[in-house]
Formats: C-alpha cells, structure tokens, sequence
C-alpha cells in the first residue's frame, strides 16, 4: 500500500494554500505557510505565469494531496466518477469524501487524513460492525462507522478525540459521541465538501 513519504509541508507551499496535512500544526504559527508562502525549491520566488495546462495540473495535484492518494489511483477514482451520473468532477470529490480514512478525519477521530490512513490500517475501526483495515474503502450512505471497543478506551484514542471534539462535523455525517458511532446520513453534496479544488480542471486535465 503505497503512500507519499515526503515533508508535507513543501505540498501546501506548492499549491500556495493551507491543505491541513498535519494537523494540529496547521493552526498554529509552526504553519510553513505563515513563514514562506511561496513555493519550495531554488525557483520558488521566481516567476509566477502559469499556463492553463498549468492550472489544471495544479488542480489536479492539490486535490491528490488534499485527500492523500497517489497518482493511480487518483486516476481510477476520475475513470469511476466518469462513468458515474452527474458531473464528473463532483463525482470525484465525492468518491475521495468516502474514502474510510477521510471520514475517519472528519469525525474527529484523527487529527489528520494522514493520521486517520495510519489508525485505518492499524484495525482501529468497524463499518457495519466488522473490521475494516483499508483507508481506501469507499463507504456508502447508510454505513455505519464505529471505534473498536478496545481502540476507544486506549488513552491515545480519548486524547485524540478531546483534541477535536470542537472541530465541525459535516451534516451528512450523524455522529453519535456517546457511542463513538457515526452514520452516514448521505453522500455529500458539493458545497458540503470543503476541498479547495475547482474540480472543472482535473476533469480536464484528464479528458485532454
Ligand atoms: Fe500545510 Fe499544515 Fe504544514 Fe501548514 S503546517 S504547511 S497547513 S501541512
């Protein structure tokens, strides 16, 4: 199960915005954006002009790291949406917003996607009350998301779920914190998906 290894901090610095890949650091001043907003590498601060296919590649790129998949995929995902109905850059996002380690994220039950891909993998969650250890696993509405028994009362667990119990919970996710169960109520609709991705341009990127 392949995944990206790098510093993550230069991702954001790239596409020149906040990602969130690290979590708490995010929102503070640690931030490498709040210290250098420009882009990694020798070249950083140097010309700025960027071609159209430029822009969709970039597009394309920071939804990859936003949700944490690598490039293959990332183009399966795109080639389903395709077939989908709807609009496939919707689609995309969509499929990405189901993926087990990002709702896992969203709940609150990881401080980042990273780290939710981490706890996925470690067998720390149930969907539909069987184990589940893929963060690729794409839920579906009427799933039902839930932390092992055992997991939940780990100090490392109750420590992360204080960290964020103040972080919003989409409303397509019904989450119960008493249980430590979520349902998921639907699968989002655009604007109830934050990435900050202008999703036209993978879908040309990848129609070229
Ligand atoms: Fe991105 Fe977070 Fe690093 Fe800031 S701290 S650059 S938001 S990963």
């Amino acid at each position: 199960m392949a995944r990206y290894t790098g510093a993550v901090c230069k991702l954001c610095r790239r596409e020149g915005q906040k990602l969130f890949l690290k979590g708490g650091r995010c929102y503070t001043n640690k931030c490498a954006i709040e210290r250098r907003s420009y882009a990694p590498g020798q070249h950083g601060q140097g010309r700025k002009k960027i071609s159209g296919y430029g822009m969709q590649l970039r597009e394309k790129q920071k939804a990859r790291r936003y949700y944490g998949v690598l490039e293959g995929q990332f183009h399966k995902y795109f080639l389903m949406a395709e077939k989908m109905q709807g609009q496939a850059g919707e689609n995309l996002l969509r499929i990405c917003e189901s993926r087990l380690d990002n709702i896992v994220y969203l709940l609150g039950w990881a401080d980042s996607r990273a780290e939710g891909r981490q706890l996925v993998t470690h067998g720390h969650f149930c969907v539909n009350g069987k184990k589940v250890d893929i963060p690729s696993y794409l839920c579906k509405a009427g799933d039902v998301i839930s932390i092992k028994e055992k997991s939940a009362q780990t100090d490392a667990m109750k420590n992360i779920i204080e960290a964020n119990g103040s972080r919003p919970v989409p409303a397509w996710l019904d989450l119960n914190r008493e249980e430590n169960t979520a349902k998921i109520v639907n699968l989002p609709e655009r604007d109830q998906i934050e990435a900050p991705v202008a999703e036209h341009l993978i879908v040309e990127f990848y129609s070229k």
